[in-house]
């Protein structure tokens, strides 16, 4: 198996930009790279997508996903319409540069709503979503959230919804913090075909209950307490060979030289597939 480890734009948020986070990332040699919605449409401000295209075309690093169009869910028909609208405009971009995947996330705080009507509100988002990146080659990441208060915060929540709405160009992130930290359970994975997984999202955490970890308490790949080795063995058990990008959300890491927090990234990510599954590339060597 093969896990090309890359790059999520939320590591260096703060104190960095689209064209820093590419050329750094480049550099140290990550192999992907996640943009981040809102740093694009900064880069967008004073560059054209050309740009970034020629920044792309002059580098090995690959655009993997666009991260992301939140709150997707249960929004009100103007919010509705912006959506729809946000993710033309993404899919635009992504024809240009070769960027064929978006993350979706599900929106918080809905209220009361059965398991069964936020099934069919996330799918129902999902198809009308994916219609639209269909036109464009693309495809739709969903990636629940494990937090307490998240509508979709569950591994096998979010597995039960992308096969309800069974479209080929429709699967989930899996990022190992959300699912850690609302106790997704293993065995899910297990169940699970890879084939509806396009993304991963590497990352470690501190040692705090379930349902208080928030973002904030992330930490770079093996440093924590995340059971990564069984995440990993599993996705590789499973058959996953996709993208792996580290994403982490942490104050001290954004107050940090941007380069050496990329480099840090790369160092830590690549430590840890080492160790849990013998190498990047997974051992087959
Ligand atoms: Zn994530």
């Amino acid at each position: 198996m093969i896990m090309q480890i890359g790059f999520n734009e939320a590591t260096t948020m703060k104190r960095s930009d689209l064209s820093t986070d590419l050329r750094l990332t480049d550099q140290v040699g990550f192999e992907g790279i996640e943009i981040r919605i809102d740093q694009l449409q900064r880069y967008l401000e004073s560059h054209r997508v050309e740009d970034l295209k020629h920044d792309f075309a002059s580098r090995r690093i690959r655009p993997w996903t666009f991260n992301a169009l939140e709150s997707a869910t249960f929004r009100g028909a103007e919010g509705h319409r912006q959506l729809l609208a946000d993710c033309r405009s993404v899919c635009e971009v992504g024809q240009v540069i070769g960027c064929d995947t978006i993350i979706v996330v599900p929106s918080n705080d809905v209220g009361d709503r059965t398991l069964a009507e936020i099934q069919r509100e996330t799918a129902r988002v999902l198809r009308e979503l994916g219609a639209i990146a269909e036109n464009y080659g693309m495809r739709l990441a969903f990636e629940f959230i494990g937090y307490p208060n998240c509508s979709v915060n569950t591994f096998a929540q979010a597995y039960d919804i992308v096969q309800a709405v069974d479209a080929a160009n429709i699967g989930l992130t899996v990022d190992c913090f959300h699912f850690h930290a609302m106790n997704s359970r293993l065995q899910d994975l297990q169940m699970a075909d890879a084939r509806h997984i396009f993304m991963v999202h590497l990352d470690d955490c501190e040692p705090y209950p379930p349902g208080y970890l928030r973002d904030h308490h992330r930490l770079f790949p093996g440093l924590g307490v995340i059971d990564l080795a069984g995440i990993l063995t599993t996705l590789q058990a499973i058959g996953y060979d996709g993208p792996c990008s580290v994403e982490t959300f942490r104050p001290e890491y954004w107050d940090a030289d941007v380069k050496e927090t990329i480099q840090r990234a790369k160092d830590t990510a690549e430590a840890l597939m080492a160790r849990v599954l013998g190498g990047a590339d997974g051992g087959k060597r």
